[in-house]
């Protein structure tokens, strides 16, 4: 199949050959015509499988008839963080590059006024954090009735942070007849109510995650000491000792972690930078420039901050702390691997095993699906072991391929 085949526009298919791509992802085959035909989509996809591009193309199609009026957007885009926002305003200027489009990123940590004159001059999209979005429209700033479409994406990890309920007032807002995408990764029970309430006979769309990037990586667990310097101190071992890294992620569960071992790795004479909920958002976008430019060897990072995040060419994660959630682990290590790119080892950095840590955190479902999500089996190392997994690698792919390997996640 080729893009030319999905029925969109011929500027578009000229932004996507200028991208570089070739053949579209199984989520993009399967959404783009649906999208096109004004039906509401249930994509249940994550990051890296060509999602962003599954809704970004068609709606840049659609948006090339017609025109925005002051205050009223035509279209709106929801995403969790601020990161993932700027990213998809990224895609609409990289796709949209041949077409005037007003793109408005109404986004919380930066001024309100220059947003609120950019929605004064009329938006074709307006990507937006639910906080933010209902700050202005309780303001009186901004009208949600002209909005012909609505993406809603990574839905459950917006459950994750708590806003399910402006999510819920946001879809009353905009008119009953606008068509709306739907994205999530897992279907927990509360993303399913939404879905039955705001979606009108969807059609479902679903791509297995990302399996072949993990497939593609090896894992290791590393044997390390109960106290934080311990830790530490093995991660500069690990650190230093890795082959080809050419530059990392290191994740840690908490904002004061991050900024604690960022301190301590600058102390020690790496070249690393931070990433976490509590920077404003200048900090956190210069962060993720100088790390996107190569300028820093090292990202450390929480996981509100660094999901979804398109980083290319991550050669290594290093996961300082195991995460609470195995959706987490995969989303972490997901930033291997992505487009084609093989990946080389994540290791797990932790005096608790990925098993003790579940224990106490989940359910048996939950925890079993973290330890398979990490390859681990359930024999747990003790509290001061970190067991080492690899996996053998496999062919590389966009991440979409149906192929779901012994290290691959279970659907939850
Ligand atoms: P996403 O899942 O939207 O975060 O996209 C993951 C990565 O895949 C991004 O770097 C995109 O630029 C890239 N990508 C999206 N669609 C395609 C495609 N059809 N072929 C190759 N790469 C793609």
């Amino acid at each position: 199949m080729s893009f030319s085949q999905l029925g969109l526009s011929e500027k578009v298919l000229a932004a996507v050959q200028a991208a570089g791509y070739t053949t579209p992802t199984p989520i993009q085959q399967q959404a783009i015509p649906h999208v096109l035909a004004r039906r509401d989509v249930l994509g249940i996809a994550q990051t890296g499988t060509g999602k962003t591009a599954a809704f970004t193309l068609p709606m840049l199609t659609r948006l090339e008839h017609g025109r925005a009026r002051a205050r009223m957007p035509r279209t709106l885009i929801l995403e969790p963080t601020r990161e993932l926002a700027a990213q998809v305003q990224e895609s609409f200027e990289r796709y949209g590059a041949g077409q005037k489009l007003n793109v408005a990123l109404v986004i919380g940590g930066v001024s309100f006024d220059d947003q609120d004159s950019k929605l004064t001059r009329g938006v074709d999209v307006l990507i937006a954090t639910p906080g933010r979005l209902l700050d202005h429209f309780e303001r009186g700033r901004l009208l949600l009735t002209g909005v012909e479409l609505l993406v809603i994406d990574e839905a459950d990890r917006m459950l994750d942070m708590g806003f399910i309920p402006d999510i819920e007032r946001i879809c009353k807002l905009v008119p009953f007849t606008r068509q709306t995408l739907f994205f999530t990764a897992t279907m927990p029970p509360e993303i399913r109510r939404i879905t039955e309430q705001f979606l009108h006979n969807p059609v479902k769309v679903e791509v297995s995650r990302p399996a072949t990037t993990v497939a593609t990586t090896t894992q290791l667990l590393v044997k390390t000491g109960r106290e934080p310097h311990d830790k530490r101190d093995t991660l500069r071992r690990v650190i230093r000792s890795a082959e080809g890294l050419t530059n990392a992620i290191i994740f840690c569960n908490r904002k004061r972690e991050v900024a604690a071992l960022h301190r301590s790795l600058v102390r020690h004479g790496f070249s690393a930078i931070a990433l976490h909920g509590d920077m404003d958002q200048p900090a956190r976008t210069a962060a993720l420039d100088q790390f996107r430019k190569n300028e820093v060897t090292l990202l450390v990072a929480s996981d509100v901050a660094a999901r979804g995040l398109d980083i290319p060419a991550v050669s290594h994660i290093f996961n300082f702390d195991v995460p609470h959630h195995p959706d987490d682990y995969v989303h972490r290590i997901g930033r291997t691997g992505r487009a084609g790119r093989s990946g080389t080892p994540p290791r797990n950095i932790g005096k608790e095993s990925i098993r003790k840590e579940s224990i106490r955190k989940g359910s048996a479902r939950k925890r079993a699906s973290t330890a398979r999500a990490a390859g681990v089996r359930m024999h747990p190392p003790k509290a001061s072991t970190i067991s080492v997994t690899t996996a053998t690698a496999a062919t590389a792919s966009t991440g979409t391929s149906a192929r779901r390997g012994a290290m691959a996640p279970p659907h939850q």
